[in-house]
């Protein structure tokens, strides 16, 4: 496999986009790729001041280092959850995220939710009852409203988060599979801001999780291994394994459920059958009659035109 750009060895194959790039490529291509999403869906603009949510995590860190080689003025804000039995993955995440700050000379805002609130995360996941031993929900709650709190109190005009396409297709998945509107009407690259709420990015979105590793990599970026050990089992895993075999035999079959999704949400054709009808111009096909939206036969009908012609 050899490199679309320059013919050296590649050492990333990207099967969805039939294209494989050499590492020094790579790098190159995944921000340029990045700048792209950021104008297309409007994320932020050159003057705005961006606070990136940091976990310790290759997404997160990797987000971070994009924006900056960007020329954007990010600082970080990392999120001290206390969960620290077994792989004390609190405390290993956050000393990576402060090694990364420092080496690249970035701000770094820490709250320690302990420190803030008298409580970490499982503790007052036990005591508020919101799910005994599953703090998940306590978590997510918590840190919606602390990257708000932040953004808000220290005038950030944006927050962005490392959520990659793994991450978006599986949470899509889990929301179309309960036809859940709601979720999926609000759904997407750019949460505007409204009713005191921080606007919301994720400029990661149309990339693999693959990707990001084997960017995360290639930058040296240290970032930690281990998952939370609470998201062991989480449905969003299942999801995420039923998607990649997905993937495996169709590859680009995540991206297109992300992307066709993403358009329809856009064009204002989610859930609305008879706008739909209505934009299409439906008219009865020339030969039979049928309904249809191509210009004069329809598809069966030009398919037996076709079939005519290649055995006259
Ligand atoms: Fe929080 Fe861990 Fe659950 Fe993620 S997996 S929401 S970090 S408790
Ligand atoms: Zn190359
Ligand atoms: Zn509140």
């Amino acid at each position: 496999m050899k490199c679309k750009k320059c013919g050296a060895r590649a050492s990333v194959n990207m099967r969805q986009h039939r294209m494989a790039l050499c590492k020094e490529h790579f790098v190159e291509w995944i921000p340029e790729q990045t700048e792209r999403f950021i104008k297309k869906y409007n994320m932020f603009a050159r003057d705005e001041k961006i606070l990136v949510a940091v976990s310790g995590g290759k997404d997160s860190l990797s987000l971070w280092d994009i924006l900056v080689r960007l020329g954007y003025q990010a600082d970080g804000l990392y999120l001290g959850l206390g969960i620290d039995g077994g792989v004390q993955y609190s405390s290993e995440s956050h000393r990576l995220t402060d090694e990364f700050a420092k080496r690249h000379n970035l701000k770094l805002h820490v709250v320690d939710i302990e420190g803030e609130y008298g409580y970490s995360i499982p503790v007052l996941s036990d005591i508020s009852h919101r799910g005994k031993g599953k703090p998940c929900s306590v978590c997510g709650l918590t840190k919606r409203h602390e990257m708000n709190r932040i953004a808000r109190d220290l005038g950030y005009d944006v927050l962005a988060t490392g959520h990659n396409l793994d991450d978006e297709a599986a949470v899509l998945f889990g929301n179309t599979l309960q036809w859940s509107s709601d979720y999926l009407l609000r759904q997407g690259p750019v949460l505007p801001s409204k009713d005191g709420l921080a606007r919301k990015v994720k400029p990661l979105c149309r990339f693999y999780e693959r990707e990001m590793t084997a960017y995360a990599i290639a930058r040296g970026i240290e970032y930690i291994y281990d998952e939370c050990p609470y998201a062991e089992g989480a449905t969003q895993i299942f999801y995420k394994e039923t998607l990649n075999q997905l993937e495996n035999s169709r590859p680009g079959a995540k991206l297109t459920f992300y992307l066709r999704f993403l358009e329809a949400r856009q064009s204002g054709n989610l859930f609305i059958e008879k706008d739909r009808e209505a934009a299409y111009n439906i008219h009865p096909c020339e030969r039979c009659g049928q309904p249809t939206s191509a210009p004069e036969l329809c598809s069966f009908c030009r398919m037996l035109e076709k079939a005519k012609t290649v055995s006259e």
